[in-house]
């Protein structure tokens, strides 16, 4: 395969396509038109189960692996169940890199998210802030383990010259995403509680901290296109950013998606739930200069979620 590659001519598994993240790049693998798209559901296989993942991976013999298979959580589902999150991400990246490089897969891409920066990281975070300082507290298990997958990345780019590469996303949100109050992230649960109150006719929601951090928030349509970008453009070792350059305080997220929503009502914050960082806005020019951009606006974004929403889980 060349660096830059027809995407007819080559086969795709996507690790986690049933998720949020590979759902997306499952539709947008699709509407490029690659060759063949493989897929397996947790039911069909367990990614924890390192047998099972090599036997199916060395089978299916992939020329590209996109690893977007991960336990994902809100700040809550993340701070109470640290043993899971840092067990179960470290088992499946590593049983899929260590199976793809069992079967010569040549183009990897091992996707994480940006809470991997310091806690105090200088915002906008550069990708060269890794490593630099203490953890967010309330994600740390996860962080650690994708700071993990992140330099087994690189460790086979050094000793075995694999041209594999980790992506770091921002805040994600779209349709597919979890909606279970106790583990989702904010946009979700905003959608949800929102419009159940209204629903009801209820007049206050009440919400988690202060409503003080800031966040970016990416549709996960954008994530997959530049997914596709990357696997094209990108072979270097250095992790890359993907994020929409631009934050807001999770108290405007509120209103934005009450508004949207049709909720009228009071929005209440309950001090006595976690923060989590203060801030965590990516710098994004690396993969800017790569050119892509996002094109899906926030408001535009939640519109359509909602619609989801409505329309598979309300
Ligand atoms: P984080 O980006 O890892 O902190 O994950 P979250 O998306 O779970 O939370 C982002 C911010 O939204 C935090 O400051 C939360 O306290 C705040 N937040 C407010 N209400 C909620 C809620 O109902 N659910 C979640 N998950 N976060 C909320």
């Amino acid at each position: 395969m060349q660096s830059t590659f027809p995407w007819g001519d080559v086969s795709v598994y996507v690790a986690g396509h049933r998720g949020l993240v590979g759902s997306a790049l499952w539709r947008a693998l699709e509407s490029a038109g690659v060759g063949k798209l493989i897929g397996w559901s947790s039911k069909e296989l367990d990614l924890r189960d390192r047998d099972a993942t090599f036997a199916a991976i060395t089978e299916a013999k992939p020329d590209i692996i996109i690893d977007a298979a991960a336990k994902v959580g809100g700040i809550m589902a993340n701070s109470t169940f640290p043993v899971e999150f840092l067990r179960d991400n470290t088992l499946i990246q590593t049983n899929v890199m260590d199976a793809a490089h069992a079967c010569d897969v040549e183009r990897l891409l091992f996707l994480g998210s940006s809470c991997i920066y310091p806690r105090h990281a200088t915002q906008p975070i550069r990708e060269s802030s890794l490593m630099t300082g203490p953890l967010e507290p309330t994600n740390q298990a996860y962080a650690m383990a994708k700071i993990s997958g992140i330099f087994y990345i690189e460790a086979h780019r050094t000793e075995y010259g694999r041209r594999w590469i980790s992506a770091m996303p921002t805040n994600l949100y779209g349709p597919g995403d979890n909606f279970d109050l106790q583990s989702s992230h904010v946009l979700p649960a905003f959608i949800r509680r929102f419009h159940e109150a209204k629903v009801a006719g209820a007049p206050t929601v009440t919400v988690w901290g202060t409503g003080t951090p800031r966040r970016e928030f990416l549709h996960v349509d954008d994530l997959a296109q530049a997914c596709l970008v990357l696997l094209q453009h990108y072979d270097t070792h250095e992790t890359i950013n993907v994020g929409l350059g631009d934050d807001m305080p999770i108290r405007e997220l509120a209103e934005t998606v009450a508004s949207v929503v049709g909720f009228e009502g009071t929005i209440e914050w309950d001090s006595s739930k976690p923060d989590g960082m203060p801030r965590k806005l990516l710098d994004t020019s690396r993969i800017n200069e790569l050119g892509w951009k996002p094109q899906i606006s926030l408001r535009d974004g939640v519109a359509s979620t909602y619609e989801w929403y409505l329309a598979n889980k309300a």
